[in-house]
């Protein structure tokens, strides 16, 4: 009876805040790990994954770029097999296309060939071209040298994302926006919403994404790292032209970024993508130039760590926005790697942002960054690769919800 009681007080046992990939993977999770666990996940739009679930280049990443031990190494490898199992199992459009990447300049070259020996301590097999060779996987693309990584793929992250949540047998609310939490680290949270619902839960999960340092803020947990939202702008290759591209092409990436540059994507709807690249956003779901928020630009402002990060980061970031605002100047980084194409062949797609988690020193936050408060498990940050490896993210987060639920 009292067992009966405590329960009724609860709508449910885990409160998930965000229904993108980490979100609903961490629902499916705690219902498979724990049978039975009530999970409830709030999402403010009327829909899964209309934020940055639904608004990336579709990869299903390798692995080979992350720090050996890094949690980003450890969950895209493993990630990346899981995905192409659970679009398999689901029928979710995917394909393993393998992927180039590919040095245009001498300087890139020791970098490269740092990435087969980081491949290879990742456990991925790669394989090494000469300029002369890259034609056989993409005879439009020049470089000076590349390497082929045959297990990147492409999917559906969106359509990943709602069969995970309905999979998961999770309550999910759509048009549900979190306006501010109430906790008793001794009885759980009760949450509010923008229409006045009242949601209890014994543990709160914040997979908010673009909104997750606010989440945790009301919880009355200090993060210690604000979002600064990064777009990334696209555009798609004129269908006429798209047989410029067979497959991935990525350049080298600099270590000193976690964005990767503009690389061209023929996504799983068999069109290129070609993108994105990385400026400040002036709203975290500022998608285009003319998206201003001031209050969420005055919270970036009033963070010293982005003021930091602008100082350490300035040049960088003149290049990227001077492809931002001219076309020309984004065709000239694109024409490194694929020489014939034309500012004509280049329509501009939909952008997305990035919720890139950044610390009071000015550092960008590159690993998934997971913290814990009382009845609270709070995602800071997950960056790319969090779709392809959403999956153990998720079980990560659940164990850690799942640890936090008292016992009954
Ligand atoms: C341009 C770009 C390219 C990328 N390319 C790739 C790629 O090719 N491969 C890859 O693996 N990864 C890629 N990523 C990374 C990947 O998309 C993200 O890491 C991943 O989607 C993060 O998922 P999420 O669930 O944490 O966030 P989101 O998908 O952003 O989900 C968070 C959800 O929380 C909801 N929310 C926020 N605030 C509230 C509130 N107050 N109340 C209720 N709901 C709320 C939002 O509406 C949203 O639906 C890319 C990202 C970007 C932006």
């Amino acid at each position: 009876m009292a067992r009966q009681v405590r329960e009724l007080a609860y709508d449910c046992d885990v409160l998930v805040v965000g229904g993108g990939i980490v979100g609903l993977s961490t629902a499916y999770a705690i219902t498979r790990a724990a049978p039975g666990t009530r999970v409830t996940v709030l999402e403010k739009e009327g829909g899964p994954a209309r934020h940055q679930t639904g608004r990336n280049s579709g990869v299903i990443h390798s692995g080979i770029y992350y720090r050996p031990g890094s949690l980003k190494a450890r969950y895209a490898v493993r990630g990346a097999a899981e995905m192409i199992k659970f679009c398999a199992e689901y029928d979710i459009p995917h394909a393993v296309t393998g992927k180039l990447i590919v040095a245009t300049d001498r300087a890139e070259l020791p970098r490269l060939h740092a990435l087969v020996q980081r491949g290879r301590e990742n456990g991925i097999a790669v394989r090494e071209l000469g300029g002369a060779q890259i034609a056989e996987y993409e005879p439009e693309v020049r470089g000076l040298a590349a390497i082929h990584v045959g297990t990147t793929g492409v999917c559906d992250f969106a359509e990943v994302a709602r069969r995970l949540g309905e999979a998961s047998g999770a309550e999910i609310r759509y048009g549900a926006r979190v306006v501010r939490v109430d906790r008793r680290p001794e009885l759980g949270v009760a949450v509010r919403t923008a229409g006045g619902d009242v949601v209890r839960g014994r543990v709160l999960v914040n997979c908010a994404g673009l909104y997750c340092d606010e989440i945790a803020r009301m919880t009355g947990d200090e993060p210690g790292m604000r979002i600064v939202p990064f777009r990334g702008e696209y555009y798609s290759l004129a269908r006429e032209r798209a047989s410029l591209v067979r497959g991935l092409v990525y350049p080298v990436p600099d270590p000193a970024f976690p964005f990767l540059g503009v690389h061209l994507t023929r996504g799983i709807d068999g069109g290129v993508h070609i993108g994105p690249n990385a400026v400040p956003a002036l709203a975290r779901e500022g998608y285009g130039w003319g998206v201003v928020r001031p209050r969420e630009v005055a919270g970036t402002l009033g963070w010293p760590g982005a003021w930091r990060m602008a100082r350490r980061h300035w040049r960088y970031g003149a290049g990227e926005l001077r492809r931002s605002v001219s076309k020309g100047a984004f065709v000239e980084a694109v024409r490194r790697l694929l020489p014939a194409v034309e500012e004509g062949d280049l329509v501009p797609a939909a952008a997305g942002v990035r919720a890139q988690a950044v610390l009071r020193d000015g550092t960008l936050v590159d690993d998934f960054l997971i913290r814990e408060g009382a009845r609270a498990v709070h995602v800071l940050n997950a960056p790319s690769p969090a779709a392809t490896a959403s999956l153990p993210v998720g079980r990560e987060v659940a164990r850690r919800a799942l640890a936090a639920l008292p016992s009954v």
